[in-house]
């Protein structure tokens, strides 16, 4: 079973993964049917181009040679052998044409036609196309089909006589028309076979966009719903640290009001409790206030010059105290030249004593801490180095999550909330530096606070 927040977000990742396939499909679609277009354009043109220049070719061939009359049978004959005239048999070798056409495209792509003045035809190429419209069309371009639904294109240009007159504008004078045509059959080929490349190509990919659609939207989900599942399991830590110490805090409260008649001698004691209870409570709230406001990020970046030596000198002072109680060797190097860091001085301070109250609180009787400060590479260093319990290896990266303690008994006992680390790390990002640990079980650990120096 799916609980709500799972089906939220596979609804989500289905619509994300609907809205990228259609916006990509859309995309993909558009671009198809433009370089359809274009091909489709190029390859006309291209058949127009070349149906011009061999109609130019002939023309300028023909123009001086026509004969004076219009129907020069014999002249039209000596002329143009390869043209069957009309009324006359035809011989079927290659045709004038054909010979200009050799070497561009198909032999038989071409035919020819020669019309008079009046449009009446007077010679054609024996490969015409027998469905050809008899009557003569001066449109300039035509395209026709025949009934078996080949298509072809046509161009039909005038042709002037040269040999009819002296004078200028006799030489102007129109003799007839000449008519070069295409079969389309090749043409239309390639556009079917576009066409079906589209018509399978398309839906194909488009299936395949949805697959990858679905998968991307997926990965986009993942960091998604990993953040919601930290924040709920953050809510129910918090939820969880909250109760207890209220639990206990309200049955000492009762168990107050039940005996302060009674033994009032009792009262102060169980009032100190409360009062206990109530403090670590509110630092609780205060620490998940601080991670929160540190997270969010929201804060303008610290920025005031914040001396590393003294921090580390006055925690070491402060700390030496809880040091003895425990027996641990607190020990700190710190350089006589002072280093100085850009920040917020409260938060450095909490962040190196939450490092070092780890330290002695992990690290058992007659073990030793050290605390030095350094600078390498712009970085100025801070480390805390223990000869205590020390940390899994598994669980070194674990330790800054919040709430996460590695022995949360033996942590619980010591009265640690499992933020300390947490914040420390936040604090690190929030003034752009980081915290690394290196540990070994039984042998310590080594935390080091790498902060960017800065010089005032
Ligand atoms: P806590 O309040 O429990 O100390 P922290 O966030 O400060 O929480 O630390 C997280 C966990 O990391 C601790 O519970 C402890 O198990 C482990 N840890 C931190 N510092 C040390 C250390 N110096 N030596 C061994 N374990 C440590």
């Amino acid at each position: 079973m799916m609980n709500n927040s799972q089906l939220l977000f596979r609804r989500s990742r289905r619509r994300l993964a609907c809205w990228y396939a259609i916006a990509m499909g859309g995309l993909l679609s558009l671009s198809g049917l433009g370089m359809y277009r274009a091909l489709v354009r190029s390859n006309w043109i291209a058949i127009e181009r070349e149906i011009e220049s061999i109609a130019g070719t002939l023309h300028d061939s023909f123009e001086p040679m026509l004969p004076a009359n219009e129907r020069p049978t014999v002249l039209l004959q000596q002329i143009f052998p390869d043209l069957c005239v009309v009324e006359q048999p035809c011989n079927n070798s290659p045709t004038l044409i054909q010979r200009h056409t050799t070497g561009i495209s198909d032999r038989t792509t071409y035919y020819i036609r020669l019309f008079n003045q009046q449009g009446e035809l007077l010679a054609f190429s024996p490969n015409q196309p027998l469905s050809l419209p008899t009557d003569f069309n001066p449109t300039p371009w035509q395209t026709f089909g025949d009934k078996g639904g080949s298509r072809y294109h046509q161009f039909t240009t005038i042709l002037h006589s040269a040999h009819n007159g002296d004078n200028q504008a006799s030489n102007q004078r129109s003799w007839g028309y000449l008519q070069i045509g295409r079969t389309l059959a090749t043409y239309d080929a390639e556009l079917s076979r576009i066409q079906w490349i589209l018509a399978f190509g398309l839906p194909l990919m488009s299936a395949l966009i949805a697959v990858t659609a679905w998968a991307l939207s997926g990965l986009a989900m993942r960091p998604i719903y990993q953040s919601y599942q930290q924040q709920q399991q953050f809510t129910a830590n918090a939820a969880h640290e909250l109760r207890s110490p209220l639990a206990s805090l309200l049955a000492t409260v009762e168990a107050t009001l039940r005996l302060s008649s009674t033994q009032p001698q009792v009262v102060a004691p169980m009032l100190e409790t409360v009062e206990r209870q109530g403090r670590r409570l509110s630092h609780l709230i205060a620490d998940l206030l601080l991670l929160s406001r540190l997270e969010q990020d929201a804060s303008p970046k610290p920025d005031k010059p914040c001396c590393l030596n003294d921090v580390v000198a006055d925690l070491t002072e402060e700390f030496s105290e809880l040091a003895n109680v425990s027996k641990v060797d607190l020990t700190s190097q710190v350089p006589d030249a002072e280093i100085y860091v850009a920040g917020d001085e409260s938060q450095l301070y909490r962040l190196v004593s939450n490092v070092i109250a780890n330290a002695i609180q992990y690290t058992p009787a007659h073990g030793s801490v050290r605390i030095s400060l350094k600078t390498r590479d712009h970085m100025t260093l801070v480390s805390v180095e223990d000869s205590g319990i020390g940390i899994p290896l598994s669980e070194q990266s674990q330790i800054f999550e919040r709430f996460y303690r590695v022995n949360s008994d033996r942590s619980r006992k010591t009265g640690g909330t499992g933020l300390g680390l947490a914040i420390s790390q936040a604090i690190a990002h929030h003034h752009d530096g980081k915290i690394s640990v290196h540990s070994n079980i039984g042998q310590g650990s080594l935390f080091t606070i790498h902060l960017p120096s800065k010089t005032f």
